[in-house]
């Protein structure tokens, strides 16, 4: 037993000792049922958010208002949420009304999977009406009640369906399956950065190629910006065969397979940050510069070296290729210069070389050129070599790289 169930279950213990009860709950209990690692410890309780604050000194309201907490033991955070009922999803995102309940029965029935609506007691009881346990034995994906109800009131639940193939290799059941194709298209009322949120968990699972043929089956590949207009992504998300490891290498991907879909864009449409941003570019331009000329320092140096993984992999994905690991990390450590801090030169020097040039854009392409001279080994990081270098060249940096 890990630590953290022995604090989960003092947490437990010490709301039922309050009058409270208290129970594991959610993707924990399923994957302790599976004997699968879990991040975080979900606790449900009937106690409010007012009455666990009474109980416990270190609380921290996250989500007061959907009942939700986080409980502090030894510097470590568990959710605590109150027994809920939810109801009318007029705007897709969020109920509009949250209702407190007192029995554990009443909060299984919304939550979105059978397998996800198992409640443990400290003891290991578990409290079982939608018979998950028995979907997790046959590995089957089923709503808690009527599929179609379920989908429509949170259509966030059918790419968590496919989402949790991925991870768990399950099967999503018929109705629940059929009820996603037929509302498939209400994705599209959703907030497009839970549904990326989603996309990334689909497409990160060991199970990805099964998930992937259960989301092109169901015609969910149409109603996800970006994918829904371009065939070649399609095409190229349902050869995938192995995972990808996060969003940014899904964003690369699909700029790689389809030049008309340019990084940019795929960033401003699923409403991603500049850091996505910047990283697919860099990622793009490494996979651009490998399809040229294979492994070489310029694009080691260029790529920051927490992407050689996401490198390697879509290396893989995209070109059936393998680059192996040990190669990169021997140019990296090679590299005559690590970044452009390493230069002995700098842009005063360079400006200096060229006294009747007033400043502009061109002294950046000198600086460039000069880190290009040096990683490809032309020249060596010698002030007097840079500066004869430069002056052989005249005004204008080479344009090589
Ligand atoms: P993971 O292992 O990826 O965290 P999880 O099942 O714990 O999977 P969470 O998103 O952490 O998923 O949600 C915790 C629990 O809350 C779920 O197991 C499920 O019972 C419930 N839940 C989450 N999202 C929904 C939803 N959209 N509709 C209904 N219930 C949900
Ligand atoms: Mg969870």
């Amino acid at each position: 037993m890990s630590t953290s169930f022995q604090k989960g279950k003092q947490i437990i213990q010490r709301l039922k000792e309050s009058g409270y009860d208290a129970y594991f709950v959610g993707g924990y209990v399923r994957d302790f049922l599976l004997e699968r690692e879990t991040n975080d410890i979900d606790i449900a309780t009937s106690a409010t958010p007012d009455e666990v604050k009474t109980v416990f000194p270190k609380v921290i309201p996250v989500g007061i208002e959907h009942g939700t907490v986080i409980v502090r033991i030894d510097g470590e955070s568990f959710e605590v949420t109150t027994f809920r009922e939810e109801s009318n999803y007029t705007d897709f995102r969020h109920p509009d009304r949250v209702k407190f309940v007192t029995n554990i029965e009443q909060d299984l029935s919304r939550r979105d999977f059978t397998m996800n609506a198992i409640a443990m007691d400290d003891r290991g009881t578990l409290i079982d009406p939608f018979h998950g346990i028995e979907d997790l034995r046959s590995k089957s994906i089923c709503t808690v009640r009527d599929p179609a109800l379920r989908f429509q009131e949170d259509p966030l639940r059918i790419m968590r369906a496919v989402r949790f193939v991925s991870h768990l290799g399950f099967s999503i059941e018929r109705n629940t399956k059929q009820a996603m194709e037929e509302y498939g298209s209400l994705l599209a009322k959703i907030s497009i950065e839970r549904v990326v949120q989603e996309l990334e968990k689909l497409f990160s699972g060991l199970f990805v190629k099964k998930a992937i043929f259960d989301f092109w089956e169901t015609d969910l590949m149409n109603q996800i910006p970006i994918m829904k207009d371009s065939e070649p992504i399609q095409e190229r998300v349902r050869m995938l065969r192995i995972p990808l490891g996060n969003i940014t290498e899904i964003v690369a991907f699909c700029g790689l397979v389809d030049s008309t879909h340019s990084v940019r864009r795929i960033v401003e449409e699923w409403k991603l940050s500049r850091q996505i941003r910047a990283e697919a570019d860099h990622l793009v331009s490494a996979i651009n510069s490998y399809k040229n000329s294979g492994v070489n320092d310029w694009m080691i140096y260029r790529l920051p070296s927490h992407l050689d993984q996401s490198l390697i992999r879509l290396v893989e994905v995209i070109m059936d290729d393998k680059i192996p690991n040990e190669i990169i990390r021997v140019i990296r450590n090679q590299l005559p210069i690590a970044e452009r801090k390493q230069l002995t030169i700098n842009g005063v020097d360079v400006a200096k070389w060229f006294p009747n040039k007033p400043k502009g854009p061109w002294l950046g392409q000198w600086m460039e050129a000069i880190e290009h001279a040096i990683v490809t080994r032309k020249i060596p990081n010698e002030k007097s070599k840079i500066k004869e270098w430069v002056a052989s060249h005249g005004e204008h940096p080479p344009t090589n790289h």
